[in-house]
């Protein structure tokens, strides 16, 4: 069949274009398409401008450590505006990056929504395209529970440039979006009341972690609300008011932001016209060379539902095309990927939670420690690093890592290498820490 493309991508984000320019680095023709700015979820809506507002909420607790190191810092501004406004700029400027290195690579960017025709054609604008392989790589989209009231409340989307730091808000949900940015906003002053269903936040992390990063939210201001649904959210002028039916009701909130999940972006992308397999909410069910039903349809991301971070769209999406195009070999692997909830404090994982090594491994050593960072020694601050090993006693391989502190992500990410290397916790005792600093623990947990 003579095809317009060798490859057809729809969506440009982290996973569609490392796909797209990977395959047209191997000489092949690419159209990616996409209707909103090119860089996708993360990079323009996601993990780099909430990192920026991490670093903005971060400063309050230099400013209050100075003074214990010699500073005297004067009285202390914080401009929202000014934020938003760089934020703005860095993200525009990333987004000018993600369309030079498309444009070099030589794909074609076709700004218009796609939907398949068949397994090797969609329509997009009026005009069919045919490739002989389509790559699905939509992401996903907030997911808002069907409750009265609900279309007054905001997604981390708009909750990145909201036009005014609210002075109280209303956060839904208890994973990474919810205490991600209840700490920024937490940080930055405004009065947060985070509502949660169940009886701890955090779902899936390890249980000594939800307890200790939940006692850190709590101490640091966060108003925790828990074992209450939202069942109404009612418009008062430009205010609201949250009702729950744990008889509990909140007032007065300038924001609420439903940070509630993320569902697949599947909708009206032609897929009854394919058989494609589908998991729960519109998710791709994917096998492990990321086909997805049709033998020319592929997806990788997000819309898969699997792990739900970027460096694995992007590693699913480069792998594919090696192994398509160029002589590779290599498959994703998702065991002991490491992540970091970038809330305050922060929270580093890599491997399995205590309970999940338990049942996989059966009986487990547990190393623990708690200590105050060097850095706030001389402070006022009480913040305390948290930091958890699991070691499967048989085999004596470390099978899980876990930090809530300043800095985990930075640390989970050098021991997440050694763990998936294999490293056992004699090995690890060999190693020499770097004195002082937090992560030197590590190698010390006796
Ligand atoms: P999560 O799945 O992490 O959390 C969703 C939260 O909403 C949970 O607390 C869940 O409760 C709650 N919830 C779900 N449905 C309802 C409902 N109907 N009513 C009330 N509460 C509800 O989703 P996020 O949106 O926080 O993030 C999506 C994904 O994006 C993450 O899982 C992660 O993979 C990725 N991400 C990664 C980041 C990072 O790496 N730093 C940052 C942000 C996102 P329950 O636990 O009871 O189900």
């Amino acid at each position: 069949m003579d095809y317009d493309f060798d490859l057809i991508v729809i969506g440009a984000g982290s996973g569609g274009v490392r796909s797209a320019r990977i395959a047209a680095s191997y000489g092949k023709k690419v159209a990616i398409f996409e209707t909103a700015e090119v860089g996708g979820t993360c990079v323009i809506r996601g993990c780099v401008p909430k990192k920026l507002l991490v670093y903005a909420s971060s400063f309050v607790k230099t400013f209050k450590a100075a003074s214990a190191f010699g500073w005297d810092v004067g009285h202390n501004q914080f401009n929202w505006q000014r934020l938003i406004a760089n934020k703005d700029e860095e993200i525009n400027r990333l987004n000018k990056i993600y369309l030079s290195l498309l444009n070099n690579s030589g794909v074609k960017l076709i700004p218009y929504h796609a939907r398949f025709v068949n397994k090797n054609t969609v329509i997009a604008n009026g005009k069919e395209y045919t490739a002989a392989k389509i790559l699905i790589a939509t992401g996903s989209t907030p997911f808002y529970p069907d409750i009265k009231g609900i279309e007054y409340a905001v997604s981390s989307n708009e909750a990145l440039s909201l036009e005014q730091l609210p002075k109280q808000m209303t956060i839904m949900g208890a994973g990474y979006i919810a205490v991600e940015f209840a700490s920024i906003f937490n940080a930055l002053g405004v009065k947060v009341n985070l509502i949660y269903r169940g009886d701890k936040l955090l779902r899936g992390f390890d249980e000594d972690v939800r307890n200790f990063a939940q006692e850190a939210f709590i101490k640091n201001g966060i108003n925790v609300i828990l074992n209450s649904n939202v069942v109404e959210i009612k418009k008062d002028n430009n205010q609201f008011e949250v009702l729950m039916d744990s008889d509990i009701c909140l007032r007065n909130q300038d924001v609420i932001l439903c940070a509630t999940g993320r569902i697949a972006n599947t909708d009206n992308l032609g897929l009854e016209n394919l058989q494609v397999n589908l998991k729960y909410n519109g998710q791709l069910q994917v096998d492990n060379e990321q086909n997805c039903g049709p033998d020319s349809v592929f997806a990788v991301g997000d819309v898969c539902n699997n792990d739900n971070l970027t460096p694995v769209a992007i590693k699913e999406g480069h792998l594919l095309m090696d192994r398509w195009y160029g002589d590779g070999k290599t498959y994703i692997e998702y065991d002991y990927l490491p992540s970091t909830v970038f809330s305050q404090p922060e929270i580093g994982s890599c491997g399995y939670t205590q309970e999940q090594a338990v049942e996989h491994f059966g009986e487990v050593k547990v190393f623990t420690s708690t200590f105050r960072a060097m850095k706030y020694a001389m402070t006022e601050i009480q913040d305390q690093t948290f930091m958890k090993l699991i070691v499967a006693k048989e085999t004596d391989l470390v099978v899980g890592c876990h930090i809530v502190g300043t800095d985990a992500g930075e640390m989970v990410q050098g021991f997440a290498v050694a763990i998936k290397q294999g490293i056992t916790k004699e090995k690890l005792n060999q190693c020499i820490g770097i004195h002082p600093t937090s992560a030197e623990e590590l190698v010390t947990m006796k």
